[in-house]
């Protein structure tokens, strides 16, 4: 499959790995929005939380992304985005949480 996602877990691109097990990998984005921006993905082609319906898997990407930001030393504090489909500014149609942090965000949503 034609997939930058999908030739990640197939080691066809190179990528800085942070955290890899049977169902899950995390690495880090190429273009860094933040001091740490991590990307946490599902091995198995999953297009977006649209078409995520193994809820194992979904708990699976949670507490790995959790486990991610502690290594990453985000004590202080990170964010979870998932961006999902072309309203949501998807750009990679792999499944992918980031990992944002390590430094102060602004607020996403007005108050
Ligand atoms: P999204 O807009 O949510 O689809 O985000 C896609 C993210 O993937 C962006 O932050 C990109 O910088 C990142 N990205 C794209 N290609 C790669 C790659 N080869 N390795 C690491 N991150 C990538
Ligand atoms: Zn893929």
């Amino acid at each position: 499959m034609d997939c930058v996602f999908c030739k990640i877990v197939a080691g066809e691109l190179p990528a800085r790995r942070v955290l890899e097990d049977p169902h899950v990998i995390a690495f880090a984005d190429i273009h860094p929005q933040v001091p740490v921006h991590l990307l946490v993905i599902p091995r198995a082609h999953v297009t977006s939380l649209d078409g995520l319906d193994d809820e194992l898997l979904a708990g699976k990407l949670l507490a790995a992304a959790a486990r991610v930001a502690r290594e990453a030393g985000l004590e202080r504090g990170w964010r979870l985005i998932a961006n999902n489909g072309d309203h949501g500014g998807q750009e990679v149609p792999h499944l992918h949480l980031h990992v944002v942090g390590g430094k102060r965000l602004g607020r996403m949503l007005p108050r």
